[in-house]
Order: structure tokens, then sequence, then C-alpha cells
């Protein structure tokens, strides 16, 4: 039996099968190539749902800075403070919209800090409004706000939870009462199919949640940070968030979960209401702060941007005929086909580029920002070969 088939073996003997993973068990890691346990290389347009989305596999610099603090202190809980949770919580606020960072690990947490967040300053209003094809996460706040299909099996839900269409400024009007707490959007819809919000749409829901007070908390889970282009993508749409949860990338590689509270709401979450044991340890927001200074330091966001316009331009230009729309920012790009991409992520894998294929037809490439330009040449040159056949 080969390395690889005892690994996938044990995890089907050992493992709670959540997952429809592939027969593949990734061994190692360096800049945007991983290796399985056979010794395949792959190209890593997808960086694990964004997770090392920033530097890509042990980047030099970040795992310096993890090194160097898994030496220090890894653990101390929040009786304490320590400096790394604060310098991240720093860079994260000066680079947005100022405010306080709450901690946690992932994605889900981030946006259950945030419902929570949301219903302590509504005062008794309790109903969130999110959108059809949005993802917030899986715990039973967040998969509230998620799609039915998540949801079969798991029900009753929390109450008041509403869903409005995306772009339909009307629909959230009607959708939302006096009982509405918060209204929760990612600023672009990511595993529900690389679905983009207008900025007329954005735009009109801040202003509506001023008029009907309910807070406007912005998922940005997979847009964040620097992957769109800009530090946040909120930015593109010239709005501000009350409330903004992070996840994925911002830990560079490492689990950070993080709600973020603009400095009218900054306070809301006063001792005792709300925590989380690991949260904010200093070894994963060590990780976090340097993924924070790699972006600073090697300009990552204008490097997003140029290298996803380029991208999404070349992939344009192809004009192949099952590509039936190229959209997004910066490097988080959408491919959507005319038919089921599923052949296409299996066929690109075979050939050693590993991209994502969501919402049945639409491809999805996110590669480290760090990708140096012949890898980014390299996975096109797989990928239109690919879309040719
Ligand atoms: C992935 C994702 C989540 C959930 O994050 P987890 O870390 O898996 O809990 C929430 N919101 C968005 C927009 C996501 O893409």
């Amino acid at each position: 039996m080969s390395k690889q088939t005892e690994i996938v073996e044990a995890t089907k003997q050992y493992m709670i099968p959540n997952y429809g993973r592939l027969p593949l068990a990734v061994v190692r890691g360096q800049g945007s190539r991983f290796w399985d346990a056979d010794g395949k290389e792959y190209l890593d347009f997808f960086t694990g749902f964004g997770l090392g989305g920033v530097g890509g596999h042990c980047h030099p610099v970040l795992t310096a800075a993890i090194v160097k603090q898994a030496q220090t202190l890894t653990a101390c809980g929040n009786y304490f403070t320590n400096e790394p949770q604060v310098e991240l919580a720093q860079r994260i606020t000066e680079r947005a919209f100022g405010g306080k960072v709450f901690f946690c690990h992932s994605g889900a947490e981030a946006n259950e800090a945030a419902l929570k967040l949301a219903r302590a300053a509504g005062k008794g209003r309790f109903k969130i409004v999110s959108f059809h094809n949005c993802f917030h996460g899986r715990t039973m706040g967040a998969l509230s706000l998620t799609p039915e299909k998540f949801q079969k099996g798991f029900e009753p839900m929390l109450p008041g939870s509403v869903k409005a269409t995306l772009n339909d400024l009307a629909g959230v009007e009607a959708a939302a009462d006096a009982e509405t707490a918060a209204v929760i959007v990612e600023p672009i819809q990511a595993e529900g199919g690389m679905n983009m919000p207008t900025k007329e749409f954005m735009q009109g829901l801040r202003s509506l949640s001023d008029r009907k007070g309910m807070l406007l908390i912005v998922d940005e889970v997979w847009t964040a940070p620097a992957r769109t282009g800009r530090w946040f993508a909120y930015q593109h749409y010239g709005i501000e968030p009350d409330v903004m949860t992070l996840g994925k990338a911002v830990g560079g590689g490492l689990p950070v979960g993080a709600c973020v509270a603009a400095p009218k709401w900054a306070d809301v979450l006063q001792p005792g209401m709300h925590g989380c044991t690991g949260g904010g340890n200093p070894l994963c927001a060590a990780a976090g702060a340097a993924a924070m200074k790699l972006i600073e330091d090697e300009d990552l966001v204008e490097r997003s941007a140029r290298k996803g316009a380029e991208l999404m331009d070349a992939v344009r230009r192809a004009k192949v005929p099952c590509v039936k729309d190229v959209r997004g920012a910066g490097l988080m790009i959408g491919i959507e086909l005319s038919r089921p991409g599923k052949e296409v992520f299996t066929n690109c894998l075979q050939r050693g580029l590993y991209i994502n294929c969501t919402a049945d037809t639409v491809l999805r490439l996110a590669p480290p920002l760090t990708t140096p330009d012949e890898d980014l040449a390299k996975a096109l040159d797989i990928l239109l070969d690919v879309l040719w056949k």
C-alpha cells in the first residue's frame, strides 16, 4: 500500500466522514505549490479555501514569526492580555474603520459573535436578514443565516432568520421591521457562486440600515485581507459597516476568526457577555499580525488588484466558448461556465493545478497573493488548455 493510500484509508477509519474528500493527502507546501504523499506537485490556486491565501505555504516571514512565538508563549488565556493579539487588532482596525476587535478561531464563530453583538445592541431586536446563496458558516447561529440546503436535518433554526435577494433593495426593506437587529452580507458571495453586489445596492443597504436602526454586518471571511485588491472588500463600495467579520486568511495560515465592531458599537459586549477560551492566543495572533505586516511590506493589496485584473483579462481574451462570464475582484476570481465545472476541476487537478468549483458551474481561482508571475502564467496555461478540450 502506498503511503498515500495508507493515510486515505486511515482517514476513513478514524475520521468522521463529514467532508467529501479527494483521495489525496497533502504532506508539504512551499509558496504557491504543495505536494501529495505520492510526491506529485500541485499549483495551489485555492489555498485551502483561502486559509493560506496571504503568503502561500510556509512563507519564510510567517514561518519565522510562528517559530519565534512558539518559543516564547503560545497560550495564556483571556484573564491576561498579550501583545500579538493587540498588534493584530491594531493592524486590522487601522486599515479598516477603527473600532475594536474580538478574536476567535473561525469564520462561523466570528459571525456568532456578530449576531450576539447585534442582538445586544438592538435591545430586544432579534431578527437577522441574510441573502439567498450566501454562506456564513456551520454553527447553529451562522447556519440559520445560510441557505436551506445546509440546514436540512438540523432544524429548527434560530427564530427571526429572514432571507432576501442580493441586489434587491426593496426586498430587504420589506424583510426588515422594527424587530430586525441586523442585515449580514458578503461583499462578494463566495461559496454561493461568486455573486457580486452592485455599488448602488451596498450603498442602499447602508442607508436602509441607518434608517431602520439595524446593524450592517459585512462578512469578509473570504474577501479579506487584501484578497480582492483592497484591504477589505467593503472598501470597493464606498461604505463602512457597523460590524465586520474575518476568518480564513486573516490568521496567516493559522486559525483566527475576528469580529470587528465600529467605534459606536465597540463597547457593546461587556465582561461576561461573550468569550472564546483560545481566542487571540499569542501563537495564532502572531501569525496573523505577521501576515498583515507582510501585506503591507510587499504591497500585496496592489499586487492582488493588478495580478487579478491581468488574469481575468487573459481568460476573457481567450474567448473559450464554454466560458459564460469572468468576474471577481483582485485575486478572487470566478469563471462561470455554460456547463458543469466538475470535469474541468478534475482535469486541472490531474494536470497539477488545484482550483475550485462551486455552485455547479463556477470555477474559482484564489492563489496566494505572493504567487510569482511564472506560476500565474503556468496555471493560466493549464486552465485554458483544459477549458479548450
Ligand atoms: C468560510 C466562510 C465562513 C465560515 O468560516 P469557517 O472558518 O469555516 O467557520 C463564513 N463566511 C464566509 C463568507 C465564508 O466564506
